[in-house]
């Protein structure tokens, strides 16, 4: 059942919001007298139960969705929703004007509460003057001239109102929101390269209900799935790592960078489908290329962008300052083998996942 506060004007929904009814009304210390709701036509303040209630952002959207103030001319029931339809729409009642509809913004619970206690008496007014029959088809409400009057004077005024921020429930931008710790955002939400969907959903709702300002969690969420792929594509390129350590290691040697954007100047007789090829220079100025070739067709793609001007030089065939190292790829394995090309035979095995 619901309670009404004959004060106040409030109800209260107990099968909805399990609160115990205070005698006399709690609202803001308005200490009415409550019973049970009467059904005459007079104003019924249905309240929102939380900050965000009329809030809501469909994934995908540009917008979030409108909110309406809402009139029942049938119990004089006076609430806020936000609509439910993609687009614009009118639903069936409040095109039959058994609903009178104010655009409103999403109002936090208090500055809602005050503008329904505001707009309680013109409402009332509305009410007095105005009735809902049965037209032959559907059900109308039809207003008197003063109703229609105090109707289209809310609607004016509520069209050029000024909200404090403090009004409004108006998520942070989710990259604003972690800007302080960025970085540090998979750590800091418990989150890693391996988390699932439902993972950053779960983290996304837990962040949105711990923050202390209000976030849109479809907007977290997505903020977060970012990270988790942008950690997942570093961690990928962090293999290339392991795989320059080995070379090291294994030449005595110290590599100086990883590719180069001139790879038609590998298109030479050292290229075989499935391969990265190394490249050194000279005695003391090494650099290592690698570059990365699985497709069937056997294109080749770079995993470091980074133009050497030495390639604009001869490429090694035929120049004795060169070692080439052919590596094969086979499935998620890295298999590096040496290949001597003038008189240093290398030799490396590296297991690694691309
Ligand atoms: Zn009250």
């Amino acid at each position: 059942m619901t309670l009404f506060c004959h004060k106040c004007s409030e109800i209260v929904d107990e099968t909805n919001t399990n609160e115990t009814p205070e005698y006399p009304c709690a609202h803001t210390g308005c200490g009415g007298e409550v019973t049970a709701t009467p059904d005459e036509r007079i104003v019924k303040i249905k309240m929102t139960s939380a900050d965000d209630a009329l809030y809501h952002h469909y994934q995908g959207q540009t917008d979030r969705q409108s909110v309406c103030l809402i009139l029942d001319l049938e119990n004089g029931v006076l609430c806020a929703d936000w609509d439910a339809a993609i687009g614009s729409s009118t639903t069936h009642r409040a095109y039959h004007r058994v609903d009178l509809e104010w655009r409103i913004p999403p109002l936090r619970m208090e500055s809602l509460r005050k503008l329904m206690q505001s707009l309680r008496d013109e409402c009332q007014q509305i009410l007095d003057d105005s009735e809902t029959d049965w037209d032959g088809h559907n059900h109308v409400g039809r207003l008197g001239d003063t109703a229609e009057g105090i109707y289209t004077d809310i609607d004016y005024r509520l069209e050029s109102a000024t909200w404090e921020p403090g009004d409004i429930w108006e998520p942070w931008d989710a990259g604003d929101y972690y800007d302080p710790i960025r970085g540090q955002e998979l750590r800091e939400t418990g989150l890693s390269v391996d988390s699932t969907p439902e993972d950053i959903r779960d983290a996304a709702e837990r962040e949105a209900a711990m923050a202390d300002v209000a976030l849109d969690v479809d907007d977290v969420e997505a903020y977060l799935a970012q990270c988790v792929a942008d950690a997942k594509e570093e961690q990928d390129e962090e293999i290339t790592v392991p795989l320059r350590d080995a070379i090291e290691t294994t030449l005595g040697i110290t590599t100086k960078c990883v590719c180069t954007e001139a790879w038609e100047q590998v298109q030479h007789e050292w290229r075989n489908g499935n391969n990265i090829i190394l490249a050194k220079e000279g005695d003391d100025d090494w650099w290592v290329d690698v570059i990365y070739d699985n497709s069937p067709e056997g294109a080749l793609s770079h995993l470091n962008k980074e133009y050497h001007k030495e390639y604009e030089k001869d490429w090694p065939a035929n120049n004795p300052g060169y070692i080439c190292v052919m590596v094969t790829i086979d499935g998620k394995a890295v298999q590096l083998t040496g290949k001597p090309i003038i008189d240093d035979v290398v030799s490396i095995g590296i297991e690694s996942g691309f």
